[in-house]
């Protein structure tokens, strides 16, 4: 018989991995696994591991053992660019937009068809993507901005055109490296809800370091350690442990 309840496919399975730099273990024997539409936050100190393991996810640094499954597909023996045609978004710490072209302009470029800005001369003028990029604009808050110029934008709209950049290649999985670091009071809680709302169709992995702003996004919280799982939990509970307190939160 049929089953009617929603199935719900773990997104990413991360297992038993190691990344060694001549010796030194970045990531060291490190399982995890995401579902589909989860916002997962990673957090631990300065050195655990955190920026590495979305290095290793979007293939920009490779494992040296282990495995990543993205739905099943293995990633670790795949080069950046199918691991992104795949369906895998990474943001870095620093926004890396055109300044020198318009919002709009840097969103038609990121459109997967688009492999140069001529061709997205050409493809941009379809209704289709007219009608992507406004709704994305209009999901990082910067509709009615779409004529300016990027450069001229604020550091925390800065990056959320760059979260926009990967919405319009539409990925099932986000990766976002410290997406509030320099941003105003303001600009976090609205970053906190274009999170939660794009949550609501995808997978996120979202490094950060304030608390606040972790307690407000996260479901579940993972915190590394010297390359390893240190625990996992609801913000509460990770809060609550003491390893994590001794070696994170304490002071
Ligand atoms: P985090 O993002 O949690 O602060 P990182 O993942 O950046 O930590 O780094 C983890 C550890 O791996 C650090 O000790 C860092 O110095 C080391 N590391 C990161 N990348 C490299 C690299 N390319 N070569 C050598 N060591 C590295
Ligand atoms: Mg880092």
């Amino acid at each position: 018989m049929e089953s009617h309840s929603e199935i719900v496919e773990t997104m990413l399975n991360i297992d038993n991995v190691t990344v060694s730099f001549s010796g030194f273990k970045a990531v060291d024997g490190l399982s995890l696994k995401i579902e589909e539409r989860e916002l997962r936050v990673v957090i631990g100190p300065n050195g655990a591991g955190k920026t590495t393991l979305l290095d290793l996810i979007c293939g920009k640094t490779k494992a040296t053992s282990g495995s990543v499954k993205f739905r099943g597909t293995e990633l670790t023996v795949l080069p950046e660019f199918k691991i992104v045609r795949a369906g895998v978004g990474r943001k870095f710490q620093n926004p890396s937009i055109y300044e020198e072209l318009s919002i709009q302009e840097n969103l038609e470029i990121s459109i997967p068809q688009a492999h140069s800005v001529r061709r997205s001369l050409f493809f941009r003028r379809t209704p289709e993507i007219r009608e992507q990029i406004a709704s994305v604009a209009e999901q990082i808050r910067l509709s009615s901005q779409l004529k300016k110029k990027a450069g001229l934008l604020s550091h925390g709209q800065k990056q959320w055109l760059e979260i926009g950049m990967l919405l319009v290649q539409d990925p099932e999985l986000l990766l976002l490296d410290e997406p509030v670091a320099g941003m105003s009071h303001k600009e976090r809680e609205q970053t906190g809800e274009l999170l939660r709302s794009i949550a609501k169709g995808k997978s996120l992995v979202v490094i950060e370091h304030d608390m606040d702003f972790v307690r407000s996004i996260a479901q579940r919280v993972t915190v590394l350690h010297q390359g390893r799982l240190l625990a996992e939990g609801t913000v509460e509970e990770v809060q609550a442990d003491p390893r994590v307190i001794e070696v994170y939160l304490g002071n």
